[in-house]
């Protein structure tokens, strides 16, 4: 397994970015448990085969949330 070589607080970090990495999240499209790290930032749902694109190491990120927020508020004023 990979870790990083110096620095315990480094370390936590990177077993935290490894943990969300490894994760199955639940599908957007099809509502199962199924979407697993295809690439960086690129997401695939075994089940249905969509693909998303989302954090480089987990399935939603910071600024992917605050980014689909502000598409959301010009989608509803147009
Ligand atoms: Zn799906």
């Amino acid at each position: 397994m990979y870790t990083a070589k110096y620095g315990a607080s480094i370390r936590k970090l990177v077993d935290k970015a490894i943990l969300a990495k490894r994760t199955k999240y639940e599908c957007p499209k099809c509502h199962k448990l199924k979407v697993a790290r295809k690439g960086n930032a690129l997401w695939a749902c075994k089940s249905c085969e969509a693909v998303f694109a989302g954090g480089a190491y987990s399935f939603k990120s910071e600024a992917g949330e605050i980014a689909a927020r502000i598409i959301n508020e010009y989608s509803k004023s147009s």
